[in-house]
């Protein structure tokens, strides 16, 4: 069994709606859901949009390895999309977007998966919820606690 970590984001349609979709989804063919955050809100990080995002972070368990926990993260992601497709124009919006953050303490870098997730240290829409639920899990690459990630990233900005 592995314990891994997803950062789980949307920002359009019923946004709780979305998260709570994708959660049984990957509690369905991920595994048992471990913990899971509060709802963050906060601005669109990259692009200019109108719509607030919604996030969460959560710690599941699973058997899959980590290109079929991709696989099967990018098949929920493509399930809840397709039921709104229709209602929506905007590209950069996402109804549901569905990062691995951390994969036990493994180091991947594959062409299509990159783990830890390469910018979850610049985001605090990641590092907040991340840090509610495991303030001290250690990243494998920066050798430092999500608590202290937060903490650096807060003070930067
Ligand atoms: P983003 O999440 O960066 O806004 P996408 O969700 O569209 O963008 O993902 C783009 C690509 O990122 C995916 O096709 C996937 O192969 C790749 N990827 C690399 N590492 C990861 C990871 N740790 N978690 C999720 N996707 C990843
Ligand atoms: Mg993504």
């Amino acid at each position: 069994m592995a314990t891994i970590f997803l950062s789980i984001g949307t920002n359009l349609g019923e946004r709780r709606k979305n998260i709570s979709k994708a959660i049984k989804l990957l509690k369905k063919s991920v595994g048992r859901c471990v913990k899971i955050s509060d709802l963050y809100i906060s601005k669109a990080w990259g692009f200019e949009s109108e719509n607030e995002f919604m996030n969460v972070a959560a710690e599941f368990e699973t058997s899959l390895q980590p290109l079929e926990l991709l696989k099967t993260t990018q098949q929920i992601e493509h399930l809840l999309g397709r039921i709104d497709k229709t209602q929506n124009v905007e590209y950069s919006d996402r109804i549901i977007d569905i990062d691995i953050l951390f994969y036990n303490n493994q180091i991947i870098d594959l062409p299509h998966l990159t783990i830890p997730h390469p910018l979850l240290h610049k985001r605090n829409f990641v590092l907040i919820p991340l840090a509610e639920i495991a303030p001290e899990l250690q990243h494998p690459v920066l050798n430092k606690s999500i608590k202290q990630l937060a903490k650096e990233l807060q003070k930067s900005n």
